[in-house]
């Protein structure tokens, strides 16, 4: 058999209103599609993580000499690539289950064992803005789950404006954008507005803040995101949170979201899907895991305007897995 071919091109996302979080803002993402054979996967060039479209590109370069000929042997392939973007090994592991499903004739959830009727809603995102432009994209999507992005000298008043303005169940993300001493006294606070969980309020490293804080049960569960990439991560959190965020873009890919998802399991905590910001194609392989988490955040889609690929379809907070092989997406006509 010859080796499989593995060759990357700029996807570049343009997004419908500047994505402003804690970390900084942006009106475009230049994202990275990788294709193995007639595989497909997506690497997002995230900038707080260090990720950029050419280091992904030129990841997957230098593991073209690496993947071998048969996409079955996944774990292998995964365990032979250099440490280095965690985007780009994302890219390659969707590639590889894109490739696995299609030659099978099979859509990846069945792969995997998953149910698709069994899929949580998912939210969609608010970035930072002025309170009252914030409360207003709320009322004007009309969905029932917002994921509110804190970490602004706003953040009350934005929460407050968002609550006058929709009965929306919400979630809250400070991008560890908060200290310890704020995180204490705004979460009793924002807490007092009706929400399910917060993620991230500290920085990154700093996981005994998140025990201290969680420890004195403020009103609001704490899910650490940017605390952790991979399973590695999840020992040193266990008991520090309530649960935990999983992006394809952070573990690497599905074989290692699948690892940390049952690690978050073993360690008694909950798992919300997410992505970064990233087309249809990306978020519809993270979709596939769906069925396994008990949150989703899979809006990715809703917030690029120029999405080339149709996968994963949305009904309001409701949304559905394609049922063609592999990952199910296509270039849209
Ligand atoms: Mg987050």
């Amino acid at each position: 058999m010859t080796a499989m071919n593995l060759t990357s091109q700029p996807l570049t996302l343009d997004l419908r209103v500047t994505f402003r979080i804690a970390h900084g803002a942006s009106d475009q993402r230049r994202n990275v599609l990788a294709r193995l054979e007639d595989g497909l996967g997506e690497g997002a060039a995230v900038p707080q993580w260090g990720e950029t479209q050419e280091g992904i590109q030129a990841y997957l370069e230098r593991a073209a000499g690496l993947v071998g000929d048969d996409p079955f042997l996944i774990e292998d392939v995964m365990e032979r690539l250099p440490a280095g973007s965690q985007a780009a090994r994302a890219a390659l592991d969707m590639a590889l289950h894109d490739l696995v499903g299609k030659r099978l004739g099979q859509p990846l959830y069945r792969l995997l064992g998953l149910n698709p009727d069994r899929l949580p809603l998912t939210s969609f995102t608010v970035a930072i803005d002025e309170p009252q432009v914030m409360a207003e994209r709320v009322r004007q999507s009309g969905l029932p789950i917002i994921k509110v992005k804190l970490g602004s000298p706003d953040d009350e008043a934005i929460v407050a404006a968002i609550r006058r303005a929709s009965d929306a169940r919400l979630r809250l993300d400070a991008n560890a954008g908060w200290t310890r001493q704020q995180a204490a006294q705004l979460i009793p606070r924002l807490a007092g507005y009706g929400i399910e969980f917060i993620e991230q309020p500290l920085a990154k490293d700093d996981i005994e803040g998140l025990r201290w804080l969680r420890k004195q049960k403020l009103g609001a569960p704490i899910f650490a995101d940017e605390s952790l990439k991979t399973g590695r991560e999840m020992p040193a959190l266990a008991g520090a949170v309530d649960g935990v965020v999983v992006k394809l873009q952070k573990t690497g890919g599905i074989r290692e979201a699948l690892k940390t998802i049952a690690m978050a399991r073993a360690l008694d905590m909950q798992v919300m899907l997410s992505c970064m910001v990233e087309s249809s194609l990306g978020v519809t392989a993270a979709a596939h895991l769906a069925p396994l988490c008990d949150y989703a955040d899979l809006d990715g889609p809703l917030l690029v305007a120029n999405d080339p690929f149709s996968g994963i379809t949305y009904e309001g907070a409701k949304f559905s897995l394609p049922e063609r092989p592999g990952l199910g997406v296509v270039w849209k006509s």
